[in-house]
């Protein structure tokens, strides 16, 4: 059985950017749905409970047809919502720096260049979904939008974080102002755990 992966923080823990009731309600609700919904679609495989997110998700032509959808939704949505609620951090460096910045500056000509890439396309990703920074299977720096919670783990790109744009991510707060969400999203994010991220893949790679 998979489980809802603890919170670092507690709902208020990102306040006055993220508000407690919409982490509540992403959190305890949303999340969790998408943990629940993976169980009771693998109950009809059990053999699956073996497998970890990341191999569920690195291995979906295993997966049998009859569950494959409800599992590309409720595995991605669950690994997809992990790496969400781990990169922000309230008390933390919001400033990218270290090895992911020369790198990112490597690789999109500057900081402004990709941040204008990633805040375009997570602005335009059309209905639910996300928008990542993802390290290539070329080991390149890339900006890529998946739909639903299709996760870019599945085609062998790794992310170093992600902004989620369904509206259940910042409806109750902003409404329909998705551009005020994304400009948020920058002030939570803990560049630390990013950069450790990107060392952690460069170190296994
Ligand atoms: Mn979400």
């Amino acid at each position: 059985m998979f489980k809802l992966e603890p919170l670092k923080y507690p709902y208020n823990g990102l306040e006055p950017y993220y508000d407690a009731k919409t982490v509540e309600i992403h959190y305890s609700k949303h999340h969790q749905a998408y943990v629940d919904n993976l169980n009771k679609a693998l109950e009809k495989h059990p053999e699956f409970f073996e497998y970890s997110l990341d191999e569920i998700l690195t291995n979906l032509d295993k997966i049998p047809d009859d569950i494959k959808t409800a599992v590309i939704n409720n595995a991605g949505g669950d690994w997809n919502h992990n790496l969400f609620w781990e990169q922000f951090k309230l008390d933390a460096n919001h400033e990218a720096h270290g090895e992911i910045l020369e790198k990112i500056i490597k690789d999109f000509g500057s900081f402004e260049n990709f941040k204008n890439e990633f805040d375009t396309k997570a602005k335009t990703n059309f209905g639910s979904g996300w928008t990542w920074l993802v390290i290539d299977a070329n080991q390149k720096l890339k900006v890529v939008n998946t739909s639903g919670h299709v996760c870019p783990i599945s085609f062998n790109e790794f992310p170093l974080f992600t902004i989620d744009i369904w509206e259940h991510t910042y409806y109750l707060k902003w409404q329909n102002r998705r551009p005020e969400w994304v400009e948020t999203f920058w002030k939570i994010l803990d560049w630390d755990f990013i950069n450790q991220r990107y060392l952690k893949f460069c170190k296994n790679k």
